[in-house]
């Protein structure tokens, strides 16, 4: 039994507040717990100080202008999820929620925390017998040469294929969603694209947030691909399980041809990964389900795959070709 000191602040100035006057290096925000709860029993987190922001109402607002939609990043998973406009105007952004978890889960998660959620490889989450460079730096990777069935394709290095396993994120990143930053030094704004690191040398490194920054608020631009957007997702069971493969489309058409195309892929890689080389085939072309191939094929054309995972990519590939397919069907 460790102690951890609590602390509920009723404001995001109140939390920044707070923040200031902390030095403790193992100070973490709290969102709705359900992944930070999990990896300190499984012992791979061990704060010792929380600041837990969900009495914070500013962090709750929702905005959903003509030009930008905001969200507060305390806003619930279930609010969004569930949203009438959000479900007709952005289905995309709904279908990643209700596909990410349980009914309970999504009631509890915020944004802010489901967009960092970690990697489910077994071996970070598992006992420490086994080297884990993200949970140990420098141990080594268990999964390079040991189970890498759920792994990653893309981003992986010498170090780490863990893949990231959030649905949310996926959908944002073709979306080029930005997020607002505060910290007790200030504000600034960060593209979703430049939250998640690549592992590199160092894999315990999972973001580009300073460790008292904050996640105040998602802003995702309008964008007529919205409308007629997909989130499909492949999993070894058809509720509550992470993505072996997933790809968000959004879709605009005009005159048979495709006009804009946004595509992010989950499931695949060491962070959300947008795949411009098949956005760039489709834009000016008719879709077709061969040329939604074409484009699927061209997404994973730089696979590098581990032993156990090569199904992967001829899973991705049917992936992204079946959701670009679902997406026009519903222009
Ligand atoms: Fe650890 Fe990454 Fe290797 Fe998994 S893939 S064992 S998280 S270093």
């Amino acid at each position: 039994m460790r102690d951890v000191d609590y602390a509920s602040p009723g404001s995001a100035d109140a939390v920044l507040a707070r923040r200031a006057a902390a030095e403790a290096p193992g100070l973490r925000y709290l969102g709705g717990g359900t992944t930070l709860f999990d990896l300190m029993k499984l012992q791979a987190e061990a704060p010792t100080a929380l600041i837990d922001v969900t009495r914070c109402e500013d962090l709750r607002t929702m905005d959903l202008g003509r030009a930008e939609w905001r969200f507060g990043a305390g806003v619930t998973m279930g609010e969004v999820a569930d949203h009438p406009q959000v479900r007709a105007e952005f289905p995309a952004l709904s279908e990643s929620l209700w596909k990410a978890a349980s009914q309970q889960i999504r009631n509890m998660a915020t944004l802010g925390g489901n967009l960092l959620q970690r990697t489910r490889c077994a071996y970070f989450r598992g006992t420490p017998a086994y080297p884990c460079n993200k949970r140990e730096p420098g141990s080594g990777c268990s999964a390079i040469a040991g189970a890498n069935r759920g792994h990653a394709l893309f981003g992986g290095s010498a170090h780490c294929i863990a893949t990231y396993p959030g649905d949310l994120a996926v959908a944002l990143v073709a979306f080029d969603a930005v997020l607002e930053l505060r910290s007790p030094r200030g504000a600034r704004r960060l593209p979703l694209a430049e939250l998640h690191r690549d592992p590199g040398d160092t894999p315990h490194l999972e973001t580009t947030l300073a460790a008292d920054e904050l996640i105040v608020a998602i802003r995702i631009p309008r964008v007529p691909a919205a409308k007629a957007s997909v989130y499909h997702k492949v999993r070894d069971r058809e509720s509550y399980a992470f993505a072996l493969t997933s790809a968000a489309v959004g879709l605009q058409m005009a005159g048979g041809q495709v006009i804009d195309v946004r595509i992010g892929l989950g499931g695949v890689a060491t962070r959300p990964w947008r795949a411009p080389a098949a956005e760039q085939h489709l834009r000016g072309r008719a879709l077709t389900r061969e040329s939604a191939r074409q484009a699927a094929a061209l997404a994973f054309a730089d696979a590098k795959p581990s032993p156990h995972n090569r199904f992967k990519v001829a899973l991705g590939i049917d992936t992204l070709t079946d959701a670009l397919m679902q997406s026009k069907e519903r222009l």
